[in-house]
């Protein structure tokens, strides 16, 4: 095989922690906890590999990367090492001078997330009183320093109908791009899934109103729309492709081709506190696993598109066949789609409105809907949860 070119952007995940609990977050089951985490120094010595490596940009999640004290000190040394950087982030920890310092120290962009524009639906999506209204606060202090904005708004079955006011918020913050991004069902969402899947109609709604409102917003904001694959016939390109584009190291230093890439019964994945990050691009057996074609079986194997869309989701293909080489399930050329969209189906009208919250041992604990979100302390970040304990 020969040498993969550079990776373009490197997901940073710099913690697990996070005051808030989304029922369809992208972590793991299994959270870690911060005396797990990879130290200052270890991200610095990453950033730098990433750098040498080819890679241009860096982006800082989580969990929520704010709970990360010395963020700063990350930013300087990834804008030191010539990446660009974007942070992703629920904003409630940020305020105006911590804002100013991350600019300081080189920060490009900020991407805040909400849960809904409906104030009391958005505090029970996030399991956090008073996110919304934080969050509102926010993203003006963002846009006063200066810094360009994105509106992530994660959308499902419970707010997908306010699509357009989740536009026009976007637009009145002065976000420069506005995501609507369908929940993805691994981990956490999958758990939730009969209380998430919008139905056909909801999604064909909300396509409609995405696409009319990019011509009347052109020059304005730009809409990043993400689907449901679940309704989809062919599958989206997963990060691009395994292994060409996108790196995603985790709080503890395993450095995986996708965010849910563990998930993958069979796979283990180096770690960057052994092995150097451009070692682990170039040679990982986890990366060359489902790096090009040649893993591929039928039908992709002989299909035009194999190498426009990759086969699609190799977790997706895992979680729903048991085998991370099938064609993805979302493809109508898969004989697991039709069990897919059935699935869907049947989610998308299931009456269950109970959250499994993100937290840890919230898999195991289901909360009963009518349970209030309000939990004022955990706006403190000596919370224990903040501290992953
Ligand atoms: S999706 Fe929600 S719970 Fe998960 S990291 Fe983001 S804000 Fe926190
Ligand atoms: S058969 Fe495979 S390569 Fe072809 S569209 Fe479906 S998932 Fe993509």
């Amino acid at each position: 095989m020969n040498a993969p070119a550079p990776p373009l952007a490197l997901l940073a995940e710099l913690t697990h922690r996070c005051p808030l609990q989304c029922p369809y977050c992208s972590n793991p089951l299994e959270l870690v906890r911060a005396s797990e985490e990879l130290a200052t120094e270890d991200w610095l010595r990453v950033l730098n590999e990433a750098a040498e490596l080819g890679c241009m940009q860096a982006h800082f999640s989580g969990g929520e990367p704010t709970a990360r004290r010395d963020l700063e000190t990350l930013v300087a040394g990834a804008s030191q090492a010539g990446l660009y950087l974007n942070l992703i982030t629920s904003g409630v920890l940020l305020d105006a001078a911590r804002i100013d310092a991350l600019a300081k120290a080189g920060l490009e962009h900020i991407q805040l997330s909400f849960q809904d524009t409906d104030v009391a639906s958005a505090d029970h999506i996030g399991g956090y009183a008073g996110g919304h209204a934080k969050k509102l606060d926010i993203a003006k202090q963002i846009r006063a320093a200066g810094i360009p904005l994105t509106a992530n708004f994660v959308v499902h079955r419970r707010n997908i109908d306010r699509v357009p006011a989740m536009l026009e918020l976007g637009v009145a913050l002065g976000a420069s791009r506005i995501e609507i991004a369908n929940v993805q069902y691994y981990g956490w969402a999958l758990a939730n899934r009969a209380a998430l899947m919008p139905t056909r109609e909801q999604l064909d709604e909300a396509t409609k109103i995405v696409e009319q409102k990019r011509e009347t917003l052109k020059g304005v904001a730009i809409i990043d729309f993400v689907v449901t694959d679940y309704y989809a016939r062919r599958p989206k390109s997963c990060m691009g492709g395994w292994g060409r584009q996108f790196i995603n190291i985790t709080p503890t230093g395993k450095v995986l081709p996708c965010h849910a890439a563990e998930s993958i019964a069979g796979l283990s994945f180096d770690n960057v506190r052994n092995r150097s990050l451009g070692d682990i691009w170039r040679n990982s057996t986890s990366f060359n696993r489902f790096r090009g074609t040649e893993w591929m079986k039928e039908p992709c194997r002989s299909c035009d598109r194999a190498e426009l869309d990759w086969g699609g989701c190799r977790c997706q293909a895992f979680a729903v066949t048991g085998d991370a080489a099938e064609a993805d399930p979302a493809c109508s050329l898969s004989a697991a789609h039709d069990n897919l969209l059935a699935s869907a189906v049947t989610d998308s009208q299931s009456e269950q409105t109970a959250f499994i919250y993100r937290r840890i041992g919230g898999a195991i604990h289901a909360l009963r809907d009518d349970v209030p979100a309000a939990r004022s302390n955990i706006q403190d970040p000596a919370d224990a949860r903040l501290r992953g304990e």
